[in-house]
């Protein structure tokens, strides 16, 4: 049986207040929170005093690239990586080598992240066979193996027709859809966002109305269809723009953004640092407002980290050679509650909410990414007032690609619990 654990003198994010109080848990559950709670001699103790006591975070959108690339990252140490920055559970998406298109694969990631990932690991299957968009996966099966969605991010179906079909198998599927949003016709060999930078640069540019056309092309299939559809990894004033008016006519969508979308702009492209080459592309001033304003407004429901491990080499070229994506597992909270709440734009509660319980409604995992009685003890506990600089060669994923580098944050994770055992910070440490 497990230890119960008591979480001591944090302020707990409970019932969507943060309050002064204790947390135990028993038996991987959430048994009670007040003040003033006593251990007996079979608890084991975290003194919290000055830290947040959050639900753990929740990631829609992550690429742990395995099978294929274990040399980028693996399904055990992306956990690990996740649980050092406070995700409990962590959404893989398919395009591995092979590509995670049927149940077997399925199966592959979810037995192994059983083994040996802190942290749990919720696959999401190629929309499309071999991620190909020709022809539609075995979605039901992948659903009864374990998938929770149905992407080919990356890769994004190119063909309506094919989309529309894949909105309406999914619904008979049990599973949603999430749309890497790229015209590719129109995004084409770009590397940066088109606009004043990427010219300065001479950099091949990526125009916004690549993923704009794809967005509202998306929400009206989904509108015809009365179906669901999540918007991947937003980036563009246009497309907030586009889902909020969505939103407003009823159109069942949801969408995230990544904390490099509202923390950074393509000025770092002048500097040619690969570390900067992500898709979509980093954009301009303007746009990061908007995100902000979408994660406020509601518009956007979700912080996904999209963190996608690149090896020195597929970085350490030609900007236009370079791999696209940056880690961000152990950066996400940091960025997030150094831009936004340090900011002055949302209250810790609001963040928490991005990070934990609107990605678990996304999910479909209702009342999930709370702390409330009953429930798993998936829990992030953090410093709020710790200040660090991110130092690639620190990081726990296997892939030291992190746009943040050298940056100043404010917030650390401290502790991250999944089921009610320590899986990051203080002794005990390791698979579940
Ligand atoms: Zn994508």
């Amino acid at each position: 049986m497990l230890k119960k654990l008591l979480i001591q003198n944090g302020a707990v994010l409970y019932r969507k207040n943060l309050i002064a109080a204790d947390v135990l848990i028993a038996d991987g559950k959430i048994a009670r929170v007040a003040p003033g709670l006593r251990p007996d001699r079979k608890t084991d103790v975290i003194d919290a005093r000055g830290l947040l006591v959050l639900p753990g975070f929740i990631d829609l959108h992550c690429h742990l690239r395995d099978p294929g690339q274990t040399h980028k990252e693996d399904v055990a140490s992306g956990g690990r990586s996740a649980a050092a920055g406070g995700f409990t559970a962590v959404c893989c998406m398919p395009n591995t080598e092979p590509p995670i298109d049927c149940a077997p694969m399925v199966s592959y990631v979810r037995q192994k992240a059983e083994r040996e990932s802190p942290v749990k690991v919720y696959p999401i299957g190629a929309v499309t066979k071999g991620r190909g968009g020709a022809e539609l996966a075995e979605l039901g099966l992948m659903r009864e193996a374990g998938a929770v969605a149905a992407s080919d991010d990356g890769s994004p179906v190119m063909n309506a027709g094919l989309m529309r079909a894949a909105l309406e198998y999914a619904v008979s599927a049990g599973l949603f859809l999430i749309s890497h949003c790229e015209d590719t016709s129109l995004s084409g060999d770009g590397v940066a966002n088109e606009g004043y930078n990427a010219s300065l640069a001479g950099l091949k540019g990526i125009p916004r109305a690549a993923e704009e056309v794809m967005v509202a092309r998306d929400v009206l299939l989904a509108e015809t269809l009365n179906t669901r559809v999540h918007i991947a990894h937003v980036s563009t004033k246009g497309g907030v723009q586009l889902l909020r008016e969505a939103k407003r006519r009823g159109a069942r969508v949801t969408a995230e953004t990544c904390p490099h979308y509202f923390a950074l702009t393509d000025d770092l492209i002048l500097e040619y640092d690969t570390d900067a080459k992500i898709n979509p592309p980093l954009r301009e001033e303007a746009d990061r407002q908007a995100v902000i304003r979408g994660l406020a407004d509601g518009t956007i429901d979700a912080i996904a980290t999209d963190h996608a491990p690149h090896n020195f080499d597929g970085k350490n070229v030609d900007f236009n050679a370079a791999a696209f994506g940056t880690v961000g597992f152990e950066t996400a909270f940091a960025v997030a509650y150094t831009t936004l709440v340090k900011g002055g734009i949302l209250t810790v509660a609001e963040l928490s909410a991005l990070m934990s319980a609107k990605p678990a409604a996304v999910l479909g995992f209702e009342g999930g990414g709370a702390i409330r009685l009953g429930l798993a003890a998936d829990l992030a506990v953090v410093d709020p007032e710790a200040v660090w600089t991110v130092e690639p060669d620190k990081l726990l994923s296997k892939s030291k690609n992190t746009v943040f580098k050298g940056r100043e944050l404010t917030g650390k994770v401290r502790y991250t619990v999944v089921d009610g055992k320590v899986v990051y910070g203080g002794e005990a440490k390791g698979a579940r």
